[in-house]
């Protein structure tokens, strides 16, 4: 499995690109703006891009779905309580709000335990509401990609509509803090001192756990 980081957008997003080395198969997580470079990073890898994946409805991370597929064909997956919310008229206004192009609704709408598969690669569904309800870190090889749950060195906010302070807490300490020592985190945005981290890292140093 194959993982590149690519920062977009000017709200420091975190869009990865992971490929399965083998049948050079390949999903987007959070293609959040400069669509056109993350494109191009796809044909230069000569990858087939079968999905975009998205870690949570927010329009920072999904303003770049609807030309990633006109270009792609990519199916665009998300967890179906995000897909319900920031689908609705109030969703969608809440991204031109915001500034962002709203994304089209989810071909495949996704929940707890489901698995994403390309080629060899298999990311599990780790469904973790609290920044948004449908919010989803997914986990693969050792690999986590936490969205706006987990950062390098904080944790995402929980004052915007249908974020829960408590549920969030829980998903962090319940879920995410419990998976092994060395996994991988690959954060939603770049805030921290390092582009990525491990949960034990994160366990030692982080302030807000
Ligand atoms: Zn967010
Ligand atoms: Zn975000």
């Amino acid at each position: 499995m194959d993982v590149e980081q690519m920062k977009v957008g000017f709200m420091g997003v975190f869009c990865y690109l992971v490929a399965c080395t083998r049948t050079k198969e390949a999903l987007v997580v959070d293609p959040a703006g400069e669509e056109d470079r993350i494109v191009e990073r796809v044909r230069q890898k000569d990858l087939t891009l079968k999905y975009i994946v998205n870690t949570h409805g927010h329009p920072d991370h999904t303003c770049g779905n609807e030309k990633v597929k006109a270009l792609t064909g990519a199916k665009i997956i998300m967890h179906e309580l995000d897909d319900q919310m920031f689908n609705s008229e109030q969703g969608k206004e809440m991204a031109r709000e915001w500034g962002f192009t709203p994304s089209p609704p989810a071909d495949i709408a996704v929940k707890n335990d489901d698995q994403i598969i390309v080629g060899d690669v298999c990311l599990k569904v780790i469904h973790t509401p609290g920044h948004s309800p449908g919010g989803i870190c997914l986990l693969g090889d050792g690999n986590l990609f936490t969205g706006d749950t987990l950062f390098v060195g904080g944790i995402g906010r929980t004052d915007l509509p249908g974020a829960s302070t408590s549920q969030f807490m829980r998903s962090i300490k319940e879920i995410v803090l419990t998976l092994p020592g060395e996994t991988i985190v690959w954060p939603g945005h770049d805030y921290g001192a390092r582009p990525c981290s491990t949960i034990e890292d994160e366990k030692r140093s982080n302030p807000w756990l």
